[in-house]
């Protein structure tokens, strides 16, 4: 019997929802490229539901205690005295959902005597220490490509209402008022601007496909370049170094993940090579911005607009500066966890557990970290080390 931990966002604050806004997802069954959606067994679930939060349980419950299994769900996730801390002592199994993440420290992962499996409902497993679950031989696995198209569509909109200065002029319209004035003037068409994307792996990939009906000039910096007839089909233009791209763009999006190479890549430096009045999308992780920076070149001018929905730590605090920093366009950390995207990562993540209990072996596009190595999709996007 294994003993399975799993930290969830809490439910809404009216309660875990007995009725939704639509009936049926769209039927999805392979993404972009030919991987298939994940393919468990079964699901205990109908797509569509509440899946993320405590009640919803990304229901494991069933399954789990049907195979005689324990599952304890929490959304107490952080401090001495949490919830999750006290129950990883003995846990076989962390899950946990970006959004909410369950930061699995080398200090954690080295009281967690029974660990062997950190799942992450989602992608992007920086909340784990990755080199601490290399060198205590965890096994880390996240369901790529889950919500990848998700990010995306959040990204688009972020370009569009940064630029078109959509927000400030909803407000208006809230608040009883009418002055076209004030709102469109700092009101832009996307159309004709440059736009680039820090990677172009499965989430920049489909940022750029969007934006190309948009009639921009899009760029791109990866350490691997797009295939030919790919970069041809976008008519997209790739750098050489982060530096080259940013100082031709007006929109720059960022996709990589977070890990020692690109932690802290977006610092005064490099915002300072930025075309002044430049807008910064960011849904890939926070730390690949510097904080403070971000604020100071909106303050000063240098940037129109700051746009994510990923901060640190997660929840921010009250007092967090992007709450309130001019010219943002923030939300919570939710690009990746619609309804939509929730049905996939938890059919994902039942996958890799039946996997796991079965000795079957996980999906190679699944694995970050096994056998004491950066393994599959992890050996390809992150590297060794830390990023604090
Ligand atoms: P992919 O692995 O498909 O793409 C990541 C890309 O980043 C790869 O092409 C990789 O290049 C590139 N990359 C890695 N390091 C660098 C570097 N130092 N410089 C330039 N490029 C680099 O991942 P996804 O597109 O699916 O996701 C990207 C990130 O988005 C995730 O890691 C996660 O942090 C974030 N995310 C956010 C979500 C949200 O809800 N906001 C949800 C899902 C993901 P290479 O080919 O060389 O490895």
């Amino acid at each position: 019997m294994a003993k399975v931990l799993c930290v969830l966002y809490d439910d809404p604050v009216d309660g875990y929802p007995d009725s939704y806004a639509r009936h049926e997802l769209p039927r999805i069954d392979h993404y972009p490229g030919g991987q298939t959606v994940p393919t468990p067994e079964s699901i205990d679930f109908e797509p569509g539901q509440l899946l993320g939060s405590v009640s919803g349980e990304l229901r494991l419950r069933e399954y789990l205690e049907r195979n005689g299994h324990e599952l304890v769900v929490t959304s107490d996730k952080d401090g001495p005295d949490s919830v999750f801390e006290r129950e990883l002592v003995d846990a076989d199994v962390v899950i946990s959902q970006p959004f909410w993440p369950a930061y699995l420290t080398a200090e954690r992962i080295s009281k967690a005597k029974n660990l062997k499996l950190a799942i992450t409902a989602g992608i992007g497993s920086d909340h784990v220490d990755l080199q601490a679950a290399i060198d205590n031989d965890l096994t880390v696995a996240e369901v790529t490509y889950s919500n990848s198209i998700s990010v995306s569509e959040h990204t688009v909109m972020m370009i569009l209402s940064l630029v078109r200065n959509y927000l400030p002029s909803h407000d208006v319209v809230r608040s009883g008022g009418w002055n076209i004035a004030d709102c469109v003037s700092r009101s832009y068409d996307v159309e004709g601007m440059h736009v680039g994307s820090v990677a172009a792996g499965r989430i920049g990939a489909a940022v750029l496909r969007r934006l190309k009906p948009f009639d921009v000039h899009l760029h791109y910096f990866d350490r691997v370049r797009l295939p030919e007839e790919v970069e041809r089909e976008l008519g997209v233009t790739w750098h050489l170094t982060v530096e080259e791209m940013v100082a031709v763009c007006d929109v720059v999006t960022i996709h990589c993940p977070l890990h020692p190479e690109t932690e802290n890549m977006f610092d005064e430096a490099l915002i300072g090579k930025m075309k002044r009045g430049s807008y910064i999308v960011n849904t890939a992780r926070a730390k690949i911005v510097d904080r403070d920076a971000v604020v100071a070149a909106l303050e000063s001018g240098q940037l129109a607009g700051y746009a994510g929905d990923v901060w640190f730590p997660q929840p921010p605090p009250e007092d967090h500066p992007w709450r309130t920093m001019p010219h943002e366009g923030m939300t919570p950390h939710i690009s990746g966890s619609s309804l939509s995207a929730q049905a996939r990562y938890a059919a994902g993540t039942r996958e890799i557990l039946e996997c796991f209990f079965e000795g079957r072996p996980i999906r190679d596009d699944y694995l970050i970290v096994q056998g004491g190595d950066l393994a599959g999709a992890g050996a390809h996007s992150y590297s060794r080390g830390k990023a604090e």
